[in-house]
C-alpha cells in the first residue's frame, strides 16, 4: 500500500513534469506496482498459505526494477526499501537471504549489463543499504514475535491464575455456605468483608426471635435473663479488636420464642504478621443451652424431692439401731443401710446445690470471717482418716501452717472435704494426700497434693464441669457424681479466688485453692 502510495505520487509528478527516461518503460512498471497494490487489496490472504504472500513483495522488486531501468539516473532503485522490509521482516531467514541476494543480484547485474550506466565507488551503496535494512527488519521482526511470545505466554499465565484464584474462591465459598455456622469476616479497616449462608439464616432467626429488632435488650448473656448491653454484643467486640471464645448470647425475650448463640472471634494477621481484621464464627445453641437448663431442673426438683423420703428413713434408721430390742445381727445390717442412706443424702445434696449453685447463688448464702484455714483444713483431715485408713492411705497434714483468709469455714469445709476425699478416692492402696496451707499476708493457698492416678490432658480442661468424670474413673466402678470439683470452684470463685491443678498422669495430682487473705476493703487499707 506504502509503495503504491509513493509511486502514485511520483507518476502525478512525472504527468506534472518532464520525463528524461523511458515513459513507457515506466508505464509498465507503475501499472504492475497498483496490479500488485489491488492484489494485495482483493486477495483473501487468509485463505491461502502464507508462502504465496512474497509473491507480491518479489513482483514488487521487477516492478521497481523496471521503472529503475526507464531512467537509472532516477531515484527509483530507493523503491526496493518498501519490499525489503516486507521479506525479511515477514518471511524469517529466507525472505531475508531471498532479498538481500535478489535485490543486490538484480541490481548488480543490471548496472553492469547497462552502457549507459558508469560504476564508481557510490554505484553499490544502494545494495549494501539494502543488505543492512534487510538485516535489521529480520531482527526487530524476530525481536517483536519473541516479545509477542512472550506477552502471550505471560497473558495465558495470568489467565490460568485467575482461573484458579476464582475456582479457589467458588470452592471456599461452597464449604463456607454448606457449613451450618455463621461466619463473618471483618476487614482491617472495621468493614464487614465477607459473611455466609447460615450467617445470614441465623440473623434471620434471630430478627424473627426478636419482639423489638431495634432494642439492644433483647440480647441477653449466657444466664438468658441479664441483658446484654450494645457494646458486649460479640460483633461489636470483634470490632473493637478483641479476641474471645464460645460467648453464649440468648435472642429474643425470655418467655418469648428465642434463640442462643455461641460466639468465637479470632484475630487474622497477613503474611507479613499484621492485624488483617477479624473473623468471627457463630453457632446456634438453643438446643443445647435449653437442654442443659432442663436438665438442671429436672435433676434440681428430683433431687428435693428425693431429699424428704430419705431424712425421713435415716431417722427411723437411727432409731432402729437406738432400739435395745433389735438384735446385735440386725443392728449391723441397719448400719450398712444407713451408711449408704447417708451417702446418698450426700449426693443428693451435691447434686442440688450444683443445680442451684452459681458463684452468684453462693455468694448470697455466704458468711464470711478472718478463719485460719489450717484449722478448718485439719478438722477436714480429722474426719476422713477413717476412710483413708479403708484403702491403707495416709494422710498427711504436716505442711499445715497458720494461714488467715477472709471466707466461710463451713464452705471452705466442703471445698478440702472435696479435694481430701478425691485424694483418698483416686489414689492407690497404701498412697498418701499431703495437705498444706500457707499465706503470703495478701493471698492463702490449700495445697491437696495425692499419690495417686493422676489426670490426663484431655480431662484436666473438662474437670470442673458440672458431671464431668474422668475417662479413667468412667466405668471403673468408683462411685461420684462428677459434681464435687464443679461446687468447689464455684465456692472458691465466690470468695473471689480460683482453684488451679496440676498433675502428671500415673504420679498423681495436686490441687491449688488461692484465696484472698483480707477482706477487700481492708487489703486496700492495707495498700
Ligand atoms: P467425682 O469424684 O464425684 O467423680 P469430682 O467433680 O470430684 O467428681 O471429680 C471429677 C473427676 O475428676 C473425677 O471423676 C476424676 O476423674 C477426676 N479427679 C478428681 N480428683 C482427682 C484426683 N485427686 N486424682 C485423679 N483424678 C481426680
Amino acid at each position: 500500500m506504502l509503495l503504491g502510495a509513493v509511486v502514485l505520487a511520483r507518476s502525478i509528478l512525472v504527468v506534472i513534469g518532464s520525463f528524461p527516461g523511458d515513459v513507457s518503460l515506466l508505464f509498465v512498471g507503475v501499472v504492475i506496482v497498483f496490479i500488485l497494490t489491488g492484489a494485495t487489496l482483493i486477495i483473501p490472504w487468509n485463505r491461502i498459505p502464507l508462502g504465496w504472500m512474497a509473491l507480491v513483495p518479489t513482483l514488487d522488486i521487477v516492478a521497481i526494477l523496471i521503472m529503475w531501468q526507464s531512467s537509472p539516473e532516477s531515484s527509483f532503485g530507493l523503491l526496493w526499501i518498501f519490499p525489503t522490509t516486507w521479506l525479511a521482516g515477514g518471511f524469517g531467514l529466507i525472505g531475508m537471504y531471498g532479498v538481500m541476494i535478489g535485490v543486490s543480484g538484480v541490481f548488480c547485474v543490471s548496472v553492469l549489463l547497462d552502457p549507459r550506466q558508469t560504476v564508481t565507488y557510490t554505484t553499490f551503496l544502494l545494495p549494501l543499504v539494502i543488505v543492512a535494512l534487510a538485516a535489521t527488519s529480520y531482527l526487530t521482526a524476530r525481536r517483536t514475535s519473541a516479545q509477542r511470545t512472550l506477552l502471550a505466554r505471560q497473558a495465558q499465565l495470568l489467565r490460568q491464575v485467575l482461573e484458579r484464584t476464582r475456582r479457589q474462591e467458588q470452592e471456599v465459598t461452597e464449604v463456607l455456605d454448606a457449613v451450618d455456622f455463621g461466619v463473618i469476616r471483618i476487614g482491617h479497616d472495621g468493614t464487614i468483608a465477607v459473611t455466609n449462608e447460615a450467617h445470614g439464616r441465623l440473623q434471620q432467626a434471630i430478627l424473627e426471635a426478636e419482639t423489638d429488632a431495634d432494642s439492644s435488650a433483647t440480647a441477653y448473656r449466657d444466664d438468658g435473663v441479664t441483658a446484654l448491653p450494645r457494646d458486649e454484643l460479640p460483633v461489636e467486640r470483634a470490632l473493637r479488636g478483641e479476641a474471645f471464645d464460645g460467648q453464649v448470647v440468648w435472642f429474643g425475650d425470655p418467655a418469648g420464642d428465642r434463640r442462643a448463640l455461641s460466639v468465637t472471634a479470632r484475630r487474622v494477621r497477613d503474611t507479613s504478621g499484621r492485624d488483617a481484621g477479624a473473623v468471627v464464627i457463630s453457632r446456634d445453641v438453643t438446643s443445647e443451652a435449653t437442654a442443659l437448663r432442663v436438665r438442671d431442673d429436672l435433676v434440681a426438683s428430683v433431687s428435693h424431692e428425693l431429699r424428704t423420703p430419705l431424712t425421713s428413713i435415716l431417722g427411723y434408721l437411727d432409731l432402729a439401731i437406738d432400739d435395745p430390742a433389735v438384735p446385735e445381727s440386725s443392728r449391723k445390717n441397719l448400719e450398712i443401710a444407713e451408711r449408704n442412706a447417708e451417702r446418698l443424702l450426700g449426693i443428693v445434696a451435691d447434686i442440688l446445690a450444683a443445680s442451684s449453685s452459681s458463684p452468684s447463688s453462693i455468694e448470697l448464702s455466704m458468711s464470711l470471717a478472718d478463719i485460719d484455714v489450717a484449722d478448718v483444713a485439719r478438722a477436714a483431715i480429722e474426719s476422713l482418716v477413717p476412710r483413708a485408713a479403708e484403702r491403707a492411705v495416709t494422710i498427711d497434714g504436716s505442711g499445715l501452717e497458720p494461714a488467715h483468709a477472709y471466707a466461710d469455714p463451713q464452705r471452705l469445709r466442703q471445698v478440702i472435704d472435696n479435694l481430701i476425699a478425691n485424694g483418698i478416692k483416686y489414689n492407690r492402696d497404701g498412697g498418701t494426700v499431703a495437705v498444706g496451707t500457707t499465706t503470703d499476708g495478701r493471698s492463702t493457698w490449700i495445697l491437696v497434693r495425692d499419690t495417686g492416678v493422676g489426670i490426663s490432658e484431655v480431662d484436666r480442661a473438662r474437670l470442673f464441669q458440672r458431671y464431668y468424670r474422668g475417662n479413667a474413673v468412667r466405668g471403673s466402678g468408683m462411685h461420684g457424681t462428677g459434681l464435687g470439683l464443679a461446687i468447689s470452684r464455684d465456692i472458691v470463685r465466690a470468695h473471689g479466688g480460683e482453684i488451679a491443678l496440676r498433675s502428671s498422669p500415673g504420679v498423681g495430682s495436686t490441687f491449688i485453692v488461692k484465696l484472698p487473705a483480707h477482706q477487700p476493703a481492708q487489703e486496700g487499707a492495707d495498700l
